[in-house]
């Protein structure tokens, strides 16, 4: 069996939980070294602690604060003495309100942590690869939503958020793509993590009779699709984004 990943280093967000910590396995599977970093240092831990390979390490990290990303990125470049090259954003928050109902705070916060940390983990991981000379073959993944298309009630910021990760994936595929850097972004649909643990079994069903596979995917059905997205398998895509859904309608 071929490793894709071998002597790469990844650095994923938001890796305590869901999507990220699937993410984690599949690359340390494919032979890369993985930071694992989250805002709960705790769940970072535990996800690293789940992985094949010893090279891995868990770092705290608060994406919408610009010196946790920098610092984190400092850190993580003397400890391996060079800086990741296969970056995911996967950490994110969902708040289901209606838009009436939405107050600043909520607002604030869901833009801070799924577009404003896209931003700043890009900006941050981008400066050290050129400055670490590292910029060939290197790969970043964003995970917008298929929310993002805004076809669903009560989620109007979150909808424009994951939006906007489509929209500066595309631009930063642009603006990269001299160094070597794809940037890709990933729209995952109802996907069964702690982020979609609280809904109802009745939205369940609702949601899966849209989907014509008639089931909510698992997390390493997006894992897998990112870290393809991570190796030179996919030496040709840039700035696109790609569905993840069983086939909504
Ligand atoms: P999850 O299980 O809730 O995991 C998200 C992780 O991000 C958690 O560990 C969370 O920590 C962390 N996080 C939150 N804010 C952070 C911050 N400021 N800095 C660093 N880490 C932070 O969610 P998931 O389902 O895996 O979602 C992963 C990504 O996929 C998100 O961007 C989400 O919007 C997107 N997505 C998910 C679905 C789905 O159906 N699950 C569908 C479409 C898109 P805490 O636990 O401490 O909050």
């Amino acid at each position: 069996m071929s490793i894709l990943l071998a002597g790469k280093l990844a650095l994923v967000t938001g890796a305590g939980s869901g999507i990220g910590r699937e993410v984690c396995r599949v690359l340390a599977r494919e032979g890369a070294n993985v930071v694992a970093a989250d805002q709960n240092i705790k769940t970072a831990q535990e996800t690293v602690a789940s992985l094949t390979g010893t090279e891995h390490i868990a770092l705290h990290i608060n994406v919408e604060d610009r010196s946790s990303v920098e610092t984190a990125f400092k850190d993580v470049t003397k400890q391996f003495s060079k800086p990741p090259t296969i970056i995911v954003n996967s950490a994110g928050i969902v708040r289901n309100t209606l838009l009436m109902k939405h107050d600043d705070s909520n607002f604030d916060d869901i833009i801070n942590v799924n577009l404003k940390g896209t931003f700043l983990v890009m900006q941050t991981a981008v400066k050290a690869m050129i400055e670490g000379n590292a910029t060939k073959n290197s790969s970043i993944i964003n995970i917008s939503s298929i929310a993002a298309r805004g076809r669903h009630i009560g989620v109007s910021t979150y909808s424009a958020s994951k939006a906007g990760v489509i929209a500066m994936t595309k631009t930063a595929s642009l603006e990269f793509g001299q160094f070597g850097i794809r940037v890709n972004a990933v729209l995952p649909g109802f996907i069964d993590t702690p982020m979609t643990a609280d809904i109802s079994d009745e939205e369940r069903e609702m949601f899966k009779k849209n989907v014509s596979l008639q089931r909510t995917g698992k997390p390493e059905e997006v894992a897998e699709v990112i870290v393809f997205l991570a190796s030179d398998r996919s030496s040709y895509i840039n700035g696109a984004s790609i569905e993840v859904t069983g086939g909504l309608n």
